[in-house]
């Protein structure tokens, strides 16, 4: 039974390990089209931006948060929840 375990073991970790070098090797075929940019962290220019439906500031979607089919740019203002301005 133990012997099984270890095997089990092993195939999980190759098929992970696997997994993660085929990301790596498709990263590395397809370079960002427009503007290498060196980490590849955070697209800012193609995030979508949302608006907090309190105060109305504009934020990208990565940093709002999205309670009651609104988004918020922080969960204070979730809690005072939609102002309408004129
Ligand atoms: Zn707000």
């Amino acid at each position: 039974m133990g012997k099984a375990l270890f095997w089990v073991t092993i195939f999980i970790v190759v098929i992970f390990v696997t997994r993660l070098l085929a990301i790596q090797a498709a990263k590395k075929r397809r370079p960002p089209p427009q503007a290498p940019s060196k980490q590849g962290e955070a697209p800012a220019n193609s995030e979508a931006m949302v608006r907090c439906a309190h105060c109305g500031v504009h934020l990208p979607r990565s940093e709002a948060s999205l309670i009651d089919q609104n988004t918020w740019c922080s969960t204070a203002h979730a809690k005072l929840g939609v102002r309408d301005r004129d």
